[in-house]
């Protein structure tokens, strides 16, 4: 039995069931996963995968069957996935959606038993996280911040980077499911500072979505050609796995989305936020962030990121 199997059935106490499936007929642990969007999809099916009993839910219950048609059990409510799995991952859209889950009146905490653990991989603020925190372990439940570097495609590859703060034996539970969703986890110590190193990661990939945008509209309107800047690009200090992925769709104006634009302007709006309460002026971020907004009042907040050119152009 693997490490993780074994630590779920040791702190599996009195779970509910799901469907036939009674603790007692299980030998790999049951992980609880909320919120079945373009990431949690990939995540949830990854578990799968790898064998692990996996229980799903989703605000549209319709986006449960694909993951369903692989194993997993469905089940009607954030609170029957706690009540019924060893440990709950979540990977929401936002701080409202990530506190609506855990606090609605079906939430995760009216289901989570003692030990038991929540894991929210969503991104969010840092008063979010700890909100969530404060409330499951005043249930004497276990919690773990753990948002995500990595988009669509690493998360259907499993090659996430997981940026985790909070309970270190959930952290150290969860290790086996975590190899399986990333390929590289840092353990940041007390809650809030994995939304924080999230926030500040994505500020900066904020601006430079931004950057590349503008760069190729100034070289364009110059009479240079969109393929001759990237490939200059490509050869020189700035070569990166994110331009050289964004680059050529800009180009085609390709906006198929994997990470979609408006929660890029979420994230830009949530460091702004978490700035002004640590008095750290970002000038850079604070007219990025005015982009992104342009770009979701002009209808591109669904289409991916690199939707961000079409109102840079
Ligand atoms: P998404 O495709 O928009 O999925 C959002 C999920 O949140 C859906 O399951 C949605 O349910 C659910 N949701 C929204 N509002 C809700 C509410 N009020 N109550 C309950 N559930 C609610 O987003 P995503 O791209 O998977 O991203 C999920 C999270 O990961 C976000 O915090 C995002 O910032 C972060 N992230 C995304 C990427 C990326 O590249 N996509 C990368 C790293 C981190 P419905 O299906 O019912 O709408």
């Amino acid at each position: 039995m693997s490490i993780i199997a074994r630590a779920g059935l040791a702190a599996r106490g009195n779970r509910g069931s799901i469907g036939a499936l009674t603790c007692e007929e299980r030998d790999v642990a049951r992980i609880g996963f909320l919120g079945l969007g373009i990431m949690g999809r990939a995540m949830a099916a990854n578990l799968l995968k790898a064998g692990f009993e996996v229980v799903v839910w989703n605000r549209s219950a319709a986006k449960c069957a694909p993951l369903v048609a692989l194993g997993a059990k469905q089940a009607a409510s954030p609170r029957e996935v706690a009540a019924a799995c060893d440990f709950t991952l979540a990977m929401l859209a936002d701080p409202a959606a990530a506190r609506e889950t855990v606090f609605g009146a079906e939430g995760v905490l009216a289901g989570l038993a003692e030990r038991r653990g929540y894991i929210d991989m969503s991104t969010v603020d840092d008063a979010t996280a700890r909100a969530i925190a404060a409330a499951i372990t005043a249930r004497g439940a276990r919690f773990l911040e753990a948002p995500v570097s990595g988009t669509r495609k690493p998360a259907e590859d499993g090659t996430l980077v997981i940026l985790a703060a909070g309970d270190r034996s959930l952290y150290d539970e969860a290790a086996e499911a975590f190899e399986v969703l990333g390929k590289k986890r840092v353990f940041l110590g007390e809650v809030g500072q994995g939304a924080r190193m999230k926030l500040v990661v994505n500020m900066v990939m904020g601006q430079m979505m931004v950057a590349l945008s503008e760069g190729l509209a100034l070289g364009l309107k110059s009479d240079l050609a969109g393929e001759a800047i990237l490939d200059v690009l490509e050869a020189g200090a700035m070569a990166c796995p994110m331009f050289r992925g964004k680059g050529p769709m800009l180009l085609a104006d390709d906006a198929t989305t994997s990470f979609p634009l408006k929660h890029m302007q979420k994230d830009m709006r949530l460091a702004l936020a978490l700035s002004e309460s640590v008095g750290q002026p970002l000038q850079g971020a604070a007219a990025a962030n005015e982009v992104f907004k342009r770009a979701t009042l002009a209808g591109h907040g669904e289409a991916d990121i690199a939707a961000v050119y079409r109102v840079v152009r």
